[in-house]
């Protein structure tokens, strides 16, 4: 078989195995597999760009970050949907359509609405509602989604916008998380958050690792010959397409019929596996639709059906407080277990002292708790006129639950600010260990608090010292993974200064910030010189922040902390100093194109790491263009800008000398 053959049967493979999962709803081919075959097509088509095609499923891996998105306009507004919360309403929406009219009712999905644009068959657009006249681009983006067809089946028209809903299914917010309670992130309030929040990355790799869905709902512009005449003839046909739509529509022909539809799918909405809020109940006909219209806002042919937030009363038990990786000290409701939205309920936060004190809520109290969609669920508030003088006020601790230690206040949140708290320091050394800062690979959440736990890691540095017989008698090691681990940590003694600052855990010292400061101050010694007036003179730095970082390491713990792993041999200086490099000091550089020896990441790094400052677009500012295969737009500026062009041969022998 020729690679164009292989390349060919790879892609229609891969195409249908998505419209299987997708639209079928009938899994033919495990994920691993699908990655398998993903990476042979890949690396078939870095061999092979001559058979580049911009529909291949190799783009949903995600393409170099975008610098920002544009805006653009909608060539058919889109329209957002009147809301209604009683059947009474419903009923008087539908009575005022005249007549028995045939609706749909679909389930109304809790996401982020968007508009895709497919001309001729390949998606050449995905832009947000927006304001509904205009919408961000996120063309980029939407391509890494995979039940979204990059090129439809069947012969499609000639234009075809379709309108529908971008989500995130439970398992992959649950996921999210979980994680961002580990990182010590903010979490996503609920899914639709989440997803809008996905959307918004600049960085389609990481909208890849989502595992957004999309379903349509709706058109936009059309150019169509015997276009379907009604919208479940419209979505069977979008179906034929490849394109993912609801397989939980009915048709009503009366108000009765709505209703009941409606009620009957308050219960099923939990199982569906992710966020649904209401049903759309639409007129069928288009041209029904069109002799309706509607106002400047909305449509006068469809109608939203909006559940409740299931709430539910029961008793306030217990509240705890959690400490986390800053030491963080946050509420958490212990209730007495309730039936909500499909789960069992039996805590939920309490957000922060303030919260607790404007609502008032006391131990004992019975308590109104609510869970919309997927948010976590919370206490909304109290039943007062259930109170029978026995509650307890709820009082801020006033030392750390864990270690004892003294807690301080700042704004509405709550401290612990002993730097030796053991319930923090676990967090932190699972900070410490993760991948963009130490990158520890097989130090994990489970491992940590082991080796805590078994009083083996006090420090930062006691990961330095462990030893592979150490981790052999711990819960899911042999021999052989042990040293693996040993080794792991070996290696990331030389990640560089930046890493170790951001790893350690200062608070409101972060990834970004820590590069900035090991950027300035190449090692500890010189950053040890430095004065809060120093600090406050770098980028992104306030008065607090400088603050801090001078008050964390000249603090007696964190003089010792430093010293500890420089002791055992952790690299307290920026790898920057260490390679600076004349040829690429203070030159700006951009990217772009495939190149063969060299992921964009790492070469980003190695460039940085010798004085360059990469960028993403060409202006007249940029002193090198390095360009690999398929190099496009941002080739030809350069070129049109008399700016330097380098290929990978040259880039090698630059490097190199
Ligand atoms: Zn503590």
């Amino acid at each position: 078989m020729s690679a164009l053959e292989r390349i060919q049967e790879l892609r229609t493979l891969l195409d249908q195995a998505n419209y299987d999962y997708y639209v079928e709803a009938m899994p033919t081919m495990s994920d691993t597999e699908y990655d398998r075959l993903l990476t042979e097509l890949s690396s078939l088509e870095v061999n092979h760009p001559e058979f580049h095609d911009s529909s291949s499923p190799t783009h949903r891996v995600g393409g170099e970050p975008v610098e920002g998105f544009q805006t653009v306009p909608h060539a058919v507004p889109m329209q957002s949907i009147d809301n209604t919360y009683t059947v009474s309403d419903l009923r008087q929406w539908y009575a005022k359509l005249g007549g028995d009219i045939q609706c749909t009712c679909d389930p109304k999905i809790d996401g982020v609405a968007i508009s895709l644009r497919y001309e001729n068959g390949l998606l050449v657009s995905g832009v947000t509602r927006g304001d509904g006249e205009r919408g961000d681009d996120v063309t980029a983006q939407v391509k890494t989604i995979r039940s979204i067809p990059l090129k439809l089946r069947d012969r499609a028209p000639e234009l075809l916008e379709v309108r529908g809903e971008i989500f995130m299914p439970n398992k992959s917010f649950d996921a999210i998380n979980a994680q961002r309670e580990i990182d010590g992130e903010q979490l996503f309030a609920n899914a639709r958050n989440a997803t809008a929040g996905t959307l918004k990355s600049l960085d389609p790799k990481k909208v890849a690792q989502r595992k957004l869905a999309f379903l349509a709902h709706g058109k936009g512009e059309i150019l169509w010959k015997n276009a379907p005449s009604y919208w479940s003839t419209f979505t069977d046909a979008l179906r034929g397409f490849g394109i993912p739509v609801s397989d939980k529509v009915s048709t009503c022909g009366s108000a009765d019929e709505i209703v009941k539809t409606v009620e009957k799918f308050e219960s099923q909405r939990q199982s569906m596996g992710f966020a649904i809020d209401g049903m759309v109940i639409r007129v069928n006909s288009f041209a029904k639709q069109e002799e309706l219209g509607g106002t400047s806002k909305s449509p006068r042919w469809c109608i939203a059906f909006k559940y409740p937030a299931e709430q539910g009363l029961t008793k306030l038990s217990d509240v705890n407080w959690q400490v986390g990786k800053n030491g963080t000290l946050t509420p958490r409701a212990t209730m007495e277990p309730i039936q909500l939205a499909g789960t069992t309920v039996q805590h939920a936060t309490l957000h922060n002292i303030d919260e607790i004190h404007r609502k008032d809520i006391r131990v004992g109290d019975t308590v109104v708790v609510e869970k919309a969609g997927e948010i976590i669920p919370q206490v909304v508030g109290v039943k007062e006129s259930n109170r029978d003088g026995s509650q307890v006020p709820i009082q801020p601790p006033e030392c750390c639950p864990v270690c004892n230690g003294p807690v301080e206040k700042e704004g509405p949140k709550l401290y612990c600010v002993n730097p030796e708290c053991p319930a923090q320091f676990r967090e932190k050394v699972k900070w410490f260990a993760a991948r963009d800062q130490m990158n520890i690979d097989g130090l994990g959440e489970k491992v940590v608090d082991q080796l805590v736990d078994a009083g083996l890691v006090k420090h930062f540095a006691d990961l330095y010292k462990l030893t592979a017989d150490d981790l052999v008698p711990l819960e899911g090691f042999a021999q052989k993974s042990a040293e693996a681990l040993i080794d792991a940590i070996e290696n990331s003694k030389t990640r560089g200064f930046a890493r170790v600052l951001s790893g350690v855990g200062i608070r409101l010292i972060g990834r970004a910030t820590s590069k900035v400061v090991a950027k300035k101050y190449a090692n500890f010694d010189l950053l040890k010189q430095a004065t809060v007036e120093d600090f406050v003179e770098l980028d992104d730095f306030g008065l607090i922040t400088a603050e801090t970082l001078h008050k964390a390491i000249h603090s007696s713990q964190g003089g010792e902390l430093f010293s500890r792993l420089a002791d055992v041999g952790v690299q307290l200086k920026s790898s920057e100093t260490v390679s600076v490099d004349p040829a690429f000091t203070d030159k700006v550089i951009v990217i772009t194109g495939t190149l063969e020896q060299w992921e964009r990441k790492q070469l980003t790094e190695e460039l940085e790491q010798r004085g360059a400052k990469v960028t993403g677009s060409v202006s007249s500012k940029t002193d090198i263009v390095i360009a690999g295969e398929k190099a496009g737009s941002k080739l030809k500026k350069a070129q049109d800008l008399g700016v330097e062009v380098w290929d990978e041969a040259q880039l090698m022998a630059s490097l190199s000398g």
